[in-house]
C-alpha cells in the first residue's frame, strides 16, 4: 500500500511530468523548465486555536510561492482534511501555469490548513482563519503573495483574512487577498467568476461544434460554487442538466433538472436533491441516485469534474463516454488517466484555462483594490469575457496547428509566456555570450 509520504511525492510529481512533456513543444529554455520544477519557497505553520470547549488544538497549514517572475504569486487557500504539501506544491505550480494561461500579471502559490471545516462552529472557524493569517503575514502582501478562496474556503472567510492582515499592518488592505465580500472590497462578479469563464468555454465550443445546447447532455461531478454557477449558466441557455453530485454521492435524470431548484435544495439542506421547487414548496422528481463514479461514466455529451482533483484516472478513463470534459476543478484528471483519453480522443478543455476565470476575476478585484476605484458588474463580464475568449481560441488553434491534444496546448501556451519572462532577465546563453547582448 502506498504510504501517505508516496501519494504525496506523487501529485507534484504528476505535475512535474506535464511540465517536462509540454517544455519539449513550447520555445521555453531548458533553464527555466528546471527553475520551474522548484517551488520558489514552501512555509509550514502550527496555528493552535482555542476551541469553544475551552481545549486547544494545532492545526497544520501550509502556503507555497511557486514563481514570481510574471507578478506577484497568487492562488487560493483550502480547508480540507486531505491538504498535504505535495498537494499544495502542485496547485501552485497549476497557478503559475494558469496566471501564464491568461495573460494576467501573477506567478503562482497555493495555501492549504488540515482541517474538517464542517466540525468546526463559525467561531472557531474564524479564530482558525485568523490564525492561519498571523501566522503567514510575512510570507504574503499584495506585492508578493496575494491568496483567494479555494475548495470549503468562502468570501466571509477572505473577509477575515483581510481584517486579520489590516490589522497587522496597522493599514486597511484590501488587495492582500481577492474573494472578499463585495461589501469589503471585493469585485462585482468575483462569485461566479470560475462557472462563468467555464461557461464562456462551452460556449466557444458550442459555437465551433455547431452545437444546439437542447441537445447537450451535461453531468457535473461537484455542486458547490464553482459546479452550482456553471450549472445554472448553461441551464438558463437550454443545456440539459443531467446529473450532479457532491462528497455525499448525486442524482440522475435523463429529462435534465431545474437548476434553481436543486441550488435551493441544496442551501437549505446542504444535499443533493431532485426537487422541482415553486416558491419556498420543494417537490420531490423522479431521478436516480448515482454514486460519483458513476456519474463520471454516464453517457453525455459533456462532462464537467467540479469537485476534487484525481477522479479521473487509469482505471475508470476507458469507461468514460463524454466526448468533451471540461475541467472546473483542478486536477481532475492524472496523467495516466490523460493518457487514456487523448488516446481515444475525448476533448478536455483543461484546468488551467477552464477555471481560470476565478483568478482573472480576482486579478480585476486587486486592480479594484489598488485603484480605489469600483468596476460596474456589466464591465466585469465583458473583460472576463474577453480575456477567456481570447485565450481559448489560442490555445485551440495552437492545438490544431501542432496536432497535440488542448491540455498539451495549453501547457505550451503558458510556458511560452513563462519562458520569455524568465529569459528577459537572462539565462545561461546570454551570460556566455551566445546571442547577442
Ligand atoms: P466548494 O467547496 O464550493 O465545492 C466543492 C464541491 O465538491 C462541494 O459540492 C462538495 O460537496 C463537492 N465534493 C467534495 N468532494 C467530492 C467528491 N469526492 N466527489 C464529488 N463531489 C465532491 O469548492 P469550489 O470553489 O466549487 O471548487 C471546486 C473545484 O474547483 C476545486 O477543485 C477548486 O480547486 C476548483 N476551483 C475553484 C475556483 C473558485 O473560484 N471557486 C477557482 C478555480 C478552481
Amino acid at each position: 500500500m502506498p504510504t501517505s509520504e508516496d501519494s504525496q511525492h506523487d501529485l507534484f510529481q504528476d505535475a512535474i511530468t506535464r511540465l517536462t512533456t509540454a517544455a519539449a513543444l513550447s520555445e521555453i529554455e531548458d533553464e527555466a523548465v528546471q527553475r520551474l520544477r522548484h517551488p520558489k519557497a514552501i512555509l509550514e505553520v502550527s496555528i493552535p486555536i482555542r476551541m469553544d470547549d475551552g481545549t486547544l488544538r494545532v492545526f497544520t497549514g501550509y502556503r507555497v510561492r511557486h514563481d514570481d517572475t510574471r507578478g506577484p504569486t497568487k492562488g487560493g487557500i483550502r480547508y480540507h482534511p486531505d491538504v498535504n504539501l505535495s498537494e499544495v506544491k502542485a496547485l501552485a505550480f497549476w497557478m503559475t501555469c494558469k496566471c501564464a494561461v491568461v495573460g494576467i500579471p501573477y506567478g503562482g502559490a497555493k495555501g492549504g490548513v488540515i482541517v474538517n471545516p464542517k466540525e468546526l462552529s463559525p467561531l472557531e472557524l474564524e479564530r482558525l482563519s485568523r490564525g492561519f493569517i498571523d501566522q503567514i503575514a510575512d510570507f504574503i502582501g499584495p506585492e508578493t503573495d496575494v491568496p483567494a478562496p479555494d475548495v470549503y474556503t468562502n468570501a466571509r472567510i477572505m473577509g477575515w483574512m483581510m481584517d486579520e492582515f489590516s490589522k497587522l499592518r496597522r493599514q486597511r488592505t484590501p488587495a492582500v487577498i481577492t474573494g472578499k465580500p463585495v461589501s469589503l472590497g471585493g469585485s462585482l462578479g468575483r462569485d461566479d467568476a470560475t462557472g462563468r469563464g467555464a461557461y464562456f468555454c462551452i460556449k466557444e465550443l458550442e459555437r465551433l461544434r455547431k452545437w444546439q445546447p437542447r441537445e447537450i447532455r451535461v453531468a457535473i461531478q461537484g455542486f458547490g460554487n464553482a459546479g452550482q454557477h456553471v450549472a445554472q449558466l448553461l441551464h438558463n441557455d437550454g443545456y440539459r442538466i443531467v446529473a450532479v453530485s457532491d462528497s455525499r454521492g448525486g442524482v440522475y435524470r435523463p429529462e435534465g433538472f431545474d437548476i434553481a431548484s436543486l441550488i435551493q435544495a441544496k442551501n437549505e439542506t446542504r444535499q443533493v436533491k431532485a426537487v422541482y421547487c415553486d416558491g419556498s414548496v420543494c417537490e420531490a422528481v423522479k431521478a436516480d441516485t448515482i454514486s460519483n463514479e458513476d456519474l463520471l461514466e454516464l453517457d453525455v455529451d459533456l462532462l464537467i469534474p467540479a469537485a476534487m482533483e484525481n477522479q479521473i484516472t487509469a482505471d475508470n478513463a476507458a469507461n468514460i463516454k463524454a466526448p468533451v470534459i471540461v475541467e472546473i476543478a483542478n486536477g481532475p484528471t492524472t496523467s495516466d488517466g490523460d493518457a487514456v483519453l487523448v488516446a481515444k480522443n475525448t476533448l478536455v478543455v483543461p484546468d488551467i484555462l477552464a477555471n481560470a476565470g476565478g483568478v482573472t476575476v480576482s486579478y480585476f478585484e486587486w486592480v479594484q483594490n489598488k485603484a480605489g476605484y469600483y468596476w460596474p458588474l456589466e464591465e466585469v463580464h465583458t473583460k472576463l469575457h474577453a480575456i477567456m475568449v481570447r485565450e481559448f481560441n489560442a490555445i485551440y488553434e495552437l492545438m490544431l496547428k501542432k496536432s497535440i491534444d488542448m491540455r498539451t496546448a495549453a501547457y505550451v501556451h503558458a510556458l511560452n509566456r513563462i519562458g520569455e519572462a524568465i529569459e528577459a532577465q537572462g539565462t545561461s546563453r546570454y551570460f556566455s555570450n551566445e546571442i547577442a547582448k
